[in-house]
């Protein structure tokens, strides 16, 4: 039994429109589904990622509207790796990027930035084998386009060593040494690290990673509750998020995770076409849709009505 790779990661913002606004307009993804928080009905949940909202692809985000910035302390993930093809694209992004008045830093074979939150990201040039998961823009060229994520990097929480077993024995990370970890599924892989926390505390807030979520094929996944269970971590029951099942557990460093299924989809109330352009909402909270969509800030999908170049 193993894991296919990292499915979503879901962070907090303050604003739902500048969310919309930086990932979909500046950062060229699509958004895929716009739902509520499941738990929380009158918060956005909005995801963002490839074409179709591939596992691998997607970034998600819970709107707590005028949430503070966070900061991420010990314990916390702190910076998302996205991939894209080639040197020239990190060029590409940098100038983009500054158009749209972000600073960025380029590195060897990255670009690093912060969104409006102040959550950190890195472009990264992904060469080492990670089918690309595209989406359209008109103003991203196919070749710079994001390519999914590549990994990510959190404060540990505590040593290194305690969450070696769990990550290695019992999920089927390897071990590079010095807290790098890589995730290798069927087709993707995924690059897990952990750094030194800063001296300063986390504080809660917009910008900050709620949790990071692996992918479990469909007929393995209540394997893996119990495969969690058994090395002794307290796991949810398998919930029903519409879009895929998902357990969670806080693991020892104190990042939350969720392994979350391939099926069935955003697909599944949408037609592919269209996703992301009408506000769904899961079963349990379709009688609230009148008093929600008072409540939400109104959203356009920016790919609503566009034709998709192929
Ligand atoms: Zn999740």
């Amino acid at each position: 039994m193993k894991l296919e790779g990292m499915h979503h990661i879901t962070m907090i913002t303050g604003d739902a429109r500048k969310n919309v606004e930086f990932y979909a307009n500046v950062l060229g993804l699509r958004m895929v589904k716009k739902t509520v928080n499941f738990d929380a009905p009158e918060a956005y949940h909005l995801y963002f990622g490839d074409e179709r909202g591939s596992a691998g692809s997607i970034l998600t985000w819970f709107e707590f509207a005028g949430a503070r910035s966070g900061r991420a302390g010990a314990g916390m993930i702190h910076t998302i790796q996205l991939g894209v093809g080639t040197e020239a694209a990190l060029d590409f992004w940098a100038d983009r990027l500054a158009g749209n008045g972000y600073d960025t830093q380029r590195g060897e074979g990255t670009l690093a930035f912060e969104d409006y939150d102040g959550l950190r990201f890195e472009l990264v040039v992904a060469n080492d084998g990670n089918p690309p998961l595209r989406a359209w823009h008109p103003e991203v060229p196919a070749e710079h386009a994001i390519l999914g994520v590549e990994g990510a990097r959190a404060y540990r929480g505590r040593g290194l060593d305690a969450d070696r077993e769990l990550l290695t024995e019992t999920l089927g990370f390897t071990d590079l040494g010095d807290g790098e970890y890589r995730l290798d599924g069927a087709e993707r892989h995924f690059h897990w690290g952990y750094d030194e926390p800063p001296a300063e505390r986390g504080i809660p807030g917009a910008g900050n990673v709620h949790h990071i979520a692996w992918h479990s094929s469909d007929a393995d996944h209540t394997a893996w509750q119990r495969r969690v269970a058994e090395a002794g971590m307290q796991v949810t029951p398998v919930i029903d998020r519409d879009y895929f099942l998902s357990i969670y557990f806080r693991q020892p460093q104190g990042v939350l995770f969720e392994i979350a299924t391939t099926s069935p989809g955003f697909a599944i109330d949408e037609d592919p076409g269209h996703l992301g352009e009408e506000l769904r909402l899961p079963a349990q909270h379709e009688h609230l849709r009148p008093q929600l969509e008072r409540l939400l800030t109104p959203l356009t999908n920016p790919r609503a009505g566009q034709r998709v170049e192929a």
